[in-house]
């Protein structure tokens, strides 16, 4: 038989605790249990109407059959920076600030690819959403990891970063609001990141992904929003969590223009950018009114709150989050984060991501998404009862 292996680059990738949690999954599955998935990211909602109808239209015309522009369609990139500008009353040039990414995992992990040399050091928190370590494993960076603290409200602490591993460092990645954490950083902690990049010259690669799903008023931070965030740093956001539209692969980034500049280079030789029918139902995205947002925003919020009661009953005090689509709820005492959540699975049929699939900082914990309605949730909770699954 032939022996071919893969890349160093790719043996060198942690094995993927989902892997795991999948087929126990489908073997679940094969005896007829009725699973109730809480495990991925992966919004149960549908894409809003009329973005599906925007992209029947698009689809329809063939002037979009064609290859893209590499840069993203003048009109889509218009549409971001006119979106973020009404968030967050930052003005960014369309022509440079801004680029379409077919997914922003995808731009993430690109990113690391046009900027990370074999050797080079990376800083990320941990847990962290896989990408952004995994990202400059592959390019084969020496990944810093920055433990998160539950008495520091899962918050990096920049003063855990030692003077010596900052001075080598080149590329941060962090995400507040945060997955898996479900934590939000107040503004201040995005200046202290300003300065402390800008001193230590590292680029700031920050993910805004969870930029509307907040709730009771509160507003995300952009790292644009910063002074000289914009001189030090780039954004990734998506379209998949707040429109549903997970499975379109499409996000963007925004900020620095000569570091998209350098993604974009990279990206020039790997695709040809995302279908420009898909662009026009993003842009519809980003023009719905408000309203569709504060839709969004309180059906995961009555599912918040509905599940953090439930839990209460069950003996967890879970900490209301003020953003995202997660809960991250400790195991009981004396069982790790696999265990648990093999075990919720096998007695319940309940699906949870184990904390540590996130980077062993997630040990001790599980992510639960609220991707279900509250029918659902309300029968994970009395199953979680009839199974003896209680915070104890
Ligand atoms: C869901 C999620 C994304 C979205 O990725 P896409 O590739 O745009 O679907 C990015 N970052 C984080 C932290 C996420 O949770």
């Amino acid at each position: 038989m032939y022996s071919i292996n893969p890349a160093k680059r790719v043996q060198a990738l942690p094995p993927y605790v989902f892997a795991r949690l999948d087929e126990l999954k489908a073997r679940a599955r094969e005896q007829g249990l009725d699973l109730i998935d809480l495990g991925m990211g992966n919004p149960d909602g549908a894409t809003p109407k009329p973005v599906v109808e925007a992209a029947i239209a698009a689809l329809q015309d063939s002037t979009n059959h064609g290859y893209p522009p590499f840069e993203g369609t003048a009109s889509f990139r218009k549409a971001i920076t006119d979106w973020y500008f009404r968030r967050y009353s930052v003005k960014l040039d369309p022509d440079g600030e801004a680029l379409p990414l077919l997914g922003s995992k995808e731009g993430l992990t690109h990113l690391a690819l046009a900027y990370i040399n074999p050797g080079n050091l990376v800083l990320a928190p941990n847990p962290a959403y896989p990408a952004h370590f995994r990202g400059p494993l592959i390019a084969g960076g020496k990944v810093h990891s920055i433990l998160l603290k539950p008495e520091n409200d899962w918050i990096i602490d920049l003063a855990d970063i030692p003077d010596s591993v900052a001075e080598q460092a080149k590329v941060f990645y962090f995400n507040y609001p945060s997955n898996p954490t479900g934590a939000t950083a107040p503004r201040e902690f995005f200046q202290d990141i300003v300065t402390f990049a800008k001193k230590y010259e590292i680029l700031l690669v920050h993910d805004l992904c969870y930029a509307e799903l907040a709730f009771d008023g509160y507003q995300p931070t952009s790292l644009l929003q910063i002074p000289g965030g914009k001189d030090i740093g780039v954004e990734f956001h998506t379209m998949s969590k707040t429109y549903n539209m997970a499975g379109w692969r499409i996000g963007f980034v925004v900020g620095n223009s000569n570091v998209i500049q350098g993604l974009r280079t990279l990206k020039t030789n790997m695709d040809y950018g995302v279908f420009s029918a898909l662009q026009l139902a993003a842009k519809t995205a980003l023009q719905l009114p408000d309203e569709y947002l504060s839709q969004v925003q309180e059906r995961y919020r009555q599912r918040r709150d509905f599940l953090i009661q439930g839990l209460g009953k069950l003996g967890w005090n879970v900490q209301k989050t003020m953003a995202t689509m997660y809960l991250w709820v400790p195991c009981p005492p004396g069982i790790g984060s696999t265990d648990f959540a093999l075990s919720v699975l096998q007695k319940t049929g309940v699906v949870v991501t184990p904390g540590n699939a996130f980077g062993s900082g997630g040990e001790g914990y599980v992510r639960i998404s609220l991707i279900a309605e509250c029918k659902r949730l309300d029968e994970a909770l009395n199953r979680f009862k009839k199974a003896g699954i209680y915070y104890q």
